[in-house]
């Protein structure tokens, strides 16, 4: 067994000098933000230059490498990364690179239906709790049968987007013929996919282009580390898994289970052979289904669901519908948030429409989660109004009421600094129903008029309308 990265271990490594160099105030800091991947061993400056710490650099350099290979597919601002994985379980330490999320594009498609579909991919946005949710990659497949048509649709996808792409074919020729158009090898493809069959030519294809390869066993996990063992022997170390994936009964369970025992093999026993990304094809969903178009883009989204929560690192799904998507991007978004820090906005005064100052002054948390639903709320109903986020580290209205982050002394606090009294001439605050308790005491402390709102924030406007005397909402 290899010597595990922890706090001591990667700490005894470094300089111990504490020379403050690398901008931290001592070298167990450093350790610390090392292992969380938030500085890297180059950003400690005396390790990197003074000669007497080589062995120790390079010691440490394998020692935080993460037990899962990590890629990069594609090229440029939309590049992503995958695998990367340093633990089985995210309570253990936060997880980087979400699972990368493609649409397939069939060769057999028309030219515009394929630029149609790919503008399609490309501009998927949805923001969600502040943050862009997006699709990362383009799966190229060769349904045609025919190498020429598919390598058009390569040049022509290429042409459309700047996304990732994914080249699938299992025929090598198909494959060198769409690397070699114009612009497409340069992107980096990852190339999909080398098996017990085509491995010689497979193999050599993404060895002579620098491309990343999946290694494609469908529920022959000794086959599958064959190949990759083969490509790695071939010189190619940029190895995505994929054992097959299938959707309904035992092989679904097995398929999952397959998932965990990849990566089981690569954190807890040190596989060499297993240690990459995992790829899973949700998009086996519609194959032979039946003209139900709705149901199998459902059963589509929470098959890429589940995979997503068991360790695939990247998916191919067909739907494009955003009632399909948005399930798996928000999941995905919520999975990779790092559980021991709560997602927070910026504590102060923001304006919601164009308020004055007559408008209402409303009261809410920074839990990113409470205040997006807030503000969306407030925008969505043509509220125009003051909002005060009081710094709850985090938390919702509910806990941190409970839990003494939201008090009295803190709402003072965020109506003096927020200057909100030079741009409302009234003297009226309407605080979440769920902190109705501590209006008695804000009210002394504020010396403002408290109003207890509603506990959800959908009915903001019919409150107002309501109780707000002289409001123009
Ligand atoms: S630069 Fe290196 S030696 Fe100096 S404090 Fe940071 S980690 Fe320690």
């Amino acid at each position: 067994m290899t010597e595990k990265a922890t706090l001591l271990t990667v700490y005894k490594l470094l300089p111990q000098t504490n020379c403050g160099e690398c901008g931290e105030l001592n070298c167990m800091t450093f350790a610390s933000n090392l292992l969380e991947r938030k500085m890297t061993v180059k950003d400690c400056p005396p390790l990197v230059k003074d000669s007497k710490y080589k062995a120790q650099a390079a010691k440490l350099a394998e020692l935080i490498a993460p037990p899962v290979r990590e890629i990069t597919l594609g090229i440029g601002e939309r590049a992503v990364k995958i695998g990367g994985k340093q633990v089985m379980y995210r309570h253990d330490l936060t997880y980087h690179n979400p699972t990368a999320i493609a649409i397939d594009v069939s060769d057999k498609l028309g030219d515009a239906e394929i630029v149609d579909r790919v503008n399609q991919a490309e501009k998927f946005q949805f923001t969600h709790i502040g943050e862009s949710l997006r699709l990362d990659a383009i799966a190229v497949r060769a349904a045609s049968g025919d190498a020429q048509r598919f390598s058009e649709a390569v040049a022509l996808v290429a042409k459309t987007t700047p996304l990732p792409l994914i080249l699938c074919s299992l025929d090598p020729a198909a494959l060198r013929l769409a690397l070699e158009q114009k612009g497409v090898y340069e992107r980096k493809p990852l190339l999909y996919a080398v098996t017990k069959d085509n491995w010689k030519d497979a193999g050599a294809l993404a060895k002579q282009y620098s491309c990343p390869i999946v290694a494609f066993s469908p529920g022959d996990l000794s086959v599958l580390k064959a190949l990759a063992k083969t490509l790695r022997a071939m010189g190619n170390d940029e190895i995505v898994l994929d054992l097959g994936f299938w959707t309904r009964g035992g092989l679904l369970k097995s398929s999952i289970e397959n998932l965990e025992m990849l990566r089981r093999s690569a954190i807890q026993k040190e596989d060499k052979d297993l240690a990459y990304p995992i790829m899973a094809v949700p998009a086996v969903a519609w194959i032979g289904e039946s003209p139900d178009q709705k149901a199998t883009a459902y059963r589509e989204s929470y098959m890429a669901s589940l995979l997503l929560t068991r360790f695939a690192d990247i998916v191919i799904m067909h739907s494009l519908d955003v009632w399909a998507l948005l399930p798996v991007l928000t999941l995905r978004q919520g999975v990779y948030t790092d559980p021991r820090r709560p997602v927070a906005v910026e504590p102060g005064l923001k304006a919601v429409g164009s308020p004055n100052e007559t408008s209402p002054v409303l009261l809410t948390s920074n839990f990113a989660l409470t205040y997006y639903t807030v503000a969306n709320d407030l925008e969505a109903m043509g509220v125009r109004c003051h909002l005060l986020v009081l710094n709850t580290e985090g938390l919702a209205v509910e806990a941190s009421v409970a839990g003494g982050q939201f008090n009295a002394a803190g709402v003072r606090e965020l109506v003096t600094s927020s200057n909100v009294e030079t741009r409302s001439k009234h003297r009226k605050l309407v605080i979440p129903g769920l902190a109705a308790r501590l209006s008695g005491e804000i009210e002394e402390l504020t010396k403002w008029e408290v109003m207890v709102g509603p506990k959800d924030s959908s009915q903001i406007k019919e409150y107002l309308d309501k109780f707000w005397n002289g409001s123009k909402t």
